[in-house]
């Protein structure tokens, strides 16, 4: 992108972040006139033959990227991921049974303070010791836990699972936000996946959730209807009004992405990006990456300057370079570079170009 003064700027965002140009372009044509119907994308009724097809495809890219079975049904729901993390529990977990969780970090953190609502938790595994540095290695999985939920990528730690659990014995449930469609998975191994659109498929205001039928209906609570995961997927996404602009977005982002090849291609990019970002920083002693290497994510770059000057001084360049959405979270500091599927492989080499120059310049 480019902003007025024609500088190109480069998006490491965490999240709303980066999408494809050419979504960016659609999407503002479809404000003005959508598909040459002379209305907008924001006045059209949800149940009429000009969105149906919309959700349609939207659904049927999912299912195909994903190379989902017939048991996974694809939703589209309002709420974030943050729903999520209430409403799986309250429609896998009796009050009297167990659900094993990990606990990776904040978001991981935040699912399982809500589980607990519905019944019990126990920890499978825990990263806490090491600071969420790491991904734990050893799980603990009770054959009774009603599943098994793990953050695929802890968005704010900047760690990854690169190895997933899927033989733990019991249905397995992800947290995939923050790398979802970033990588080659087998997808049918989960029972549940969801993900807030915002990062790597979309804009924020819709979630997507990849359910396998077969694991609901074994709760005895009464659930709310607009929650009940069962009526969203008899009502294909359609029990009340959908985020209808959020879902175009997402289709159109998705048509992007197999355009590009699919999930395969797009994960050969993106092991690029996070390989010249990584050997870049081991690289600079000035900057210092705070993952155990084998954890890291391949999605978003965590890494500190040891000197509270300097790593000003750093921020304000990449600000002067129209580097945007560089510094942490503020409950790590420092630094992240946020590699999500539309950031181009440019915009990293802009970033590592710059990175060595300030190490050169401050040696
Ligand atoms: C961003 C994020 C969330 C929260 O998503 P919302 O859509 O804001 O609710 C949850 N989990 C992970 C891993 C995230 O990165």
């Amino acid at each position: 992108m480019n902003n007025a003064i024609n500088m190109t700027i480069h998006n490491f965002g965490a999240g709303p972040s980066v999408l494809p140009k050419e979504v960016f372009e659609e999407a503002s044509r479809a404000i003005i006139d959508f598909n040459n119907t002379g209305l907008s994308i924001l006045e059209i009724g949800h149940r009429t033959t000009l969105f149906q097809p919309v959700m349609d495809e939207a659904r049927a890219l999912v299912k195909e990227l994903m190379n989902l079975n017939d048991d996974h049904e694809v939703l589209f729901l309002h709420g974030g991921a943050t729903t999520q993390f209430m409403q799986v529990p309250m429609n896998l977990l009796n009050d009297t049974e167990l659900a094993a969780y990990t606990d990776t970090g904040a978001w991981a953190s935040k699912a399982i303070k809500e589980a607990k609502l519905f019944g019990h938790v126990e920890i499978a595994g825990s990263a806490k010791e090491t600071n969420y540095t790491t991904i734990p290695k050893e799980l603990s999985v009770s054959p009774t836990a009603a599943y098994l939920h793990i953050t695929t990528n802890e968005t704010i730690a900047g760690t990854q699972w690169k190895n997933i659990p899927y033989d733990c014995g019991v249905p397995l449930v992800a947290d995939m936000s923050s790398d979802i469609l970033s990588r080659v998975l087998d997808f049918n191994k989960f029972d549940i996946i969801y993900a807030g659109a915002q990062k790597n498929m979309g804009a924020a205001g819709v979630n997507l959730v990849v359910v396998n039928k077969n694991i609901l209906g074994k709760v005895t609570r009464s659930i709310p209807s607009i929650l009940d995961y069962r009526n969203h997927i008899k009502e294909g996404s359609m029990m009340n009004t959908p985020p209808v602009f959020a879902v175009y977005v997402v289709m159109l982002t998705l048509r992007w992405l197999k355009n590009l090849g699919g999930v395969a291609a797009i994960e050969k990019i993106n092991n690029a990006k996070a390989e010249l970002f990584y050997s870049t920083l081991d690289s600079l002693p000035i900057f210092r990456g705070v993952v155990a290497k084998e954890d890291r994510s391949y999605m978003n770059g965590v890494f500190v300057i040891d000197d509270a000057g300097l790593e000003k001084e750093f921020l304000d360049l990449c600000k002067q370079e129209g580097m945007i959405g560089v510094k942490g979270h503020r409950s790590v500091g420092g630094f992240r570079i946020s590699m999500y599927n539309a950031l181009q492989y440019e915009s990293v080499v802009a970033v590592t170009d710059l990175m060595k120059e300030f190490a050169k310049k401050n040696a």
